[in-house]
C-alpha cells in the first residue's frame, strides 16, 4: 500500500480541455479503476494521486482535474504551477474540443514550465461510429506541436493506463 513508502518523486500533471470530453473518468478511471455515467461536473480544484514503482524509485502521481472551470483562461496559475506533465483532453465525438487544443496548448504553454512533456488525448473512442475527428488529424497536430498522442476510452478503459505511464515515463526519463 501506500502507507510507510519512501516517495523518491511526486510528478504534478493536470488534466486540461473542454467540459465534457471525460476528464475527471479519465482520471478515475486510472486512480481508482472506476467509471461513472452520471459524472458530475467537478467542483473546486481537486487531484487524486496514484503510487507507482520504477527502476526500484517510488513515484507518486498527483494528478489534478480542473473545477468545472473550463473556459478559456478561467483556469488559474495556481492549477498550472509545478506542474511536469499536461494532458490535453478532447472529445473525438466533438470537433469543437479538439478544435479549441490550440487555444488550451497556448494557455498551457504561457503557464507552465517549458519542458513539460504533453500529451493530446482523444477520448471516447468507444463511440467510434460517431468519430468527428479522424485519428490523422490529430496526429498531425501532435506532430507539429510535439505532444504525444493517443486515443482513450474511460469508459471501455482503453489506453487509459498506457497513456498515463507513457507521460509519467517520459517525465521519469528526462527529469
Ligand atoms: P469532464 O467535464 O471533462 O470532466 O468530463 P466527465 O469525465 O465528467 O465526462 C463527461 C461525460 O462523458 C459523462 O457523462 C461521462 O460518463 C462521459 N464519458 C467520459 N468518458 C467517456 C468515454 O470514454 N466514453 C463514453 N462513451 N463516455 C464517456
Ligand atoms: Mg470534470
Amino acid at each position: 500500500g501506500d502507507y510507510n513508502q519512501k516517495i523518491d518523486y511526486v510528478f504534478k500533471v493536470v488534466l486540461i480541455g473542454d467540459s465534457a470530453v471525460g476528464k475527471t473518468q479519465l482520471l478515475a478511471r486510472f486512480a481508482r479503476n472506476e467509471f461513472s455515467v452520471d459524472s458530475k461536473a467537478t467542483i473546486g480544484v481537486e487531484f487524486q494521486t496514484k503510487t507507482l514503482v520504477t527502476d526500484n524509485k517510488t513515484v507518486k502521481a498527483q494528478i489534478w482535474d480542473t473545477a468545472g472551470q473550463e473556459r478559456y483562461r478561467a483556469v488559474t496559475s495556481a492549477y498550472y504551477r509545478g506542474a511536469v506533465g499536461a494532458m490535453l483532453v478532447y472529445d473525438m465525438t466533438k470537433r469543437q474540443s479538439f478544435d479549441h487544443m490550440a487555444k488550451w496548448l497556448e494557455e498551457l504553454r504561457g503557464h507552465a514550465d517549458k519542458n513539460i512533456v504533453i500529451m493530446l488525448i482523444g477520448n471516447k473512442c468507444d463511440l467510434g461510429s460517431l468519430r468527428a475527428v479522424p485519428t490523422e488529424d490529430a496526429q498531425e497536430f501532435a506532430q507539429r506541436e510535439n505532444l504525444f498522442f493517443m486515443e482513450t476510452s474511460a469508459l471501455e478503459a482503453t489506453n487509459v493506463e498506457t497513456a498515463f505511464l507513457t507521460i509519467l515515463t517520459e517525465i521519469y526519463r528526462i527529469i
